[in-house]
């Protein structure tokens, strides 16, 4: 008889940078479960789950809902790749690391890209999005809803509704949105949301959630060139996963269960009460750090709650702190890039990982590492978060 038990032994993490985020223990058992073909009835099953669990959780009633095989920018590629071609023109709303990352994509695809930009961790209101959208006149408008590179909420009602005056379909990056936050993509608007299973929803890496309005099929049937992407291409993709059950690719079938286990464990908490325990956590955790004298990088009434990006105090430098709290206790957390290196951390409260002991420990263990490194907090952030929970 073969060993059951395997030969790893990684090392034990607290993940709590911008992702991957913590996994369910019963993800994982999902993921030990035997695998099925990729044709297999069960595994339509499940992803036909997964398509009604999914479009919940993104706020639609897209019947064009499914994951795709990839991370989270497989997802971005395949929103943007079916929508543009060789000589459209894609505006995006630049305020971030992963607007740069879609404006990039456009561009490898044909795509003139035009930007509106804005300093990272500031939003467009809507007159500004508006502006830029009616002189611009592109075929596709993107953007990203919350900017994991800074902390910032891109609000899209807006951008939606100058997008379709002019005719254009909206792609909206939904990664650290879905699981912890509101996405509402049928009352906003969004024509294509993509994100990725690490993040807010609890799930290992793998799998990039997509969804498209009903109004962006004509688009592709519109398309005057082909499309370039073989794998990517919505229609084929469209083929396997929806009636015609036609091979494409065999789908990670492990990634598919964990997708499903971890969407029904969203689905049995409740949408609300998971966003309201994002909400909490991410204002315990701010209560505590500004208790301690941090600054919050992203102004109050545009930051998310799975990401927070407290500014690194005076004297001290991100990478010293990360390392003590990765040497004392496995606690990952990431800090800035691009203009803002040095600048913030970047720390994730999301997905299994939102829990109040997670805040609690947290501030604890930065609170003796800043004091390490030099840094005199000004007043205890365990006991502030934990006047916010009792309040
Ligand atoms: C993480 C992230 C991505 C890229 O996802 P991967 O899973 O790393 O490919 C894209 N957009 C945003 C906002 C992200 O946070």
């Amino acid at each position: 008889m073969s060993q059951t038990t395997c030969t790893l032994s990684p090392p034990k993490r607290l993940l709590m940078g911008p992702g991957p985020s913590m996994v369910e223990p019963r993800v994982y058992a999902a993921m030990a479960q035997p695998i099925v073909g990729h044709l297999d009835p069960y595994f339509f099953q499940i992803s036909e789950e997964i398509r009604g669990l999914l479009a919940t959780a993104f706020g639609t009633s897209n019947q064009f809902t499914m994951a795709i095989s990839g991370t989270g920018s497989a997802g971005m590629e395949a929103c943007v790749s079916n929508f543009v071609e060789d000589g459209s023109k894609m505006a995006v709303l630049a305020n971030g690391f992963f607007c740069d990352r879609l404006s990039e994509l456009g561009r490898r695809q044909g795509a003139s890209v035009v930007r509106l930009e804005k300093p990272w961790g500031e939003v467009f209101d809507a007159g500004e999005a508006r502006d830029f959208i009616k002189r611009e006149k592109p075929g596709v408008v993107a953007y990203v809803m919350a900017e994991t590179s800074t902390g910032a909420v891109q609000p899209g009602k807006a951008i939606c509704e100058a997008a379709h005056e002019v005719g254009a379909l909206v792609v909206a990056d939904c990664v650290t949105a879905l699981g912890t936050m509101p996405c509402n993509l049928d009352e906003t608007g969004i024509d294509a949301a993509y994100s990725c299973t690490q993040k807010g929803l609890g799930a290992p890496p793998g799998l990039a959630p997509v969804s498209i309005s009903p109004r962006a099929p004509e688009t592709l049937r519109g398309r005057t060139t082909s499309h370039k992407s073989w794998y990517f291409d919505l229609k084929l993709l469209d083929e396997y996963y929806g009636s015609a059950h036609r091979y494409h690719h065999t789908a990670p079938i492990s990634m598919f269960y964990a997708l499903r286990e971890a969407l029904e464990i969203i689905r049995e908490e409740g949408l609300p009460a998971r966003f309201a325990r994002h909400e909490r956590n991410h204002k315990a955790f701010v209560a505590g750090l500004e208790a301690m004298g941090l600054r919050m990088f992203v102004a109050p009434q545009h930051r998310m709650w799975a990401l927070n990006t407290p500014c690194v105090p005076e004297g001290v430098t991100d990478l010293a702190i990360r390392k003590r709290l990765m040497d004392g206790d496995g606690i990952e957390i990431l800090g800035g890039f691009g203009p803002l290196a040095g600048k913030v951390f970047r720390i994730g409260i999301m997905g299994a990982g939102s829990r109040e002991e997670n805040v609690l420990l947290l501030l604890d263990r930065m609170e003796s590492a800043l004091r390490a490194e030099g840094f005199t907090p000004r007043s205890n952030g365990v006991e502030a978060a934990r006047a916010f929970y009792s309040a």
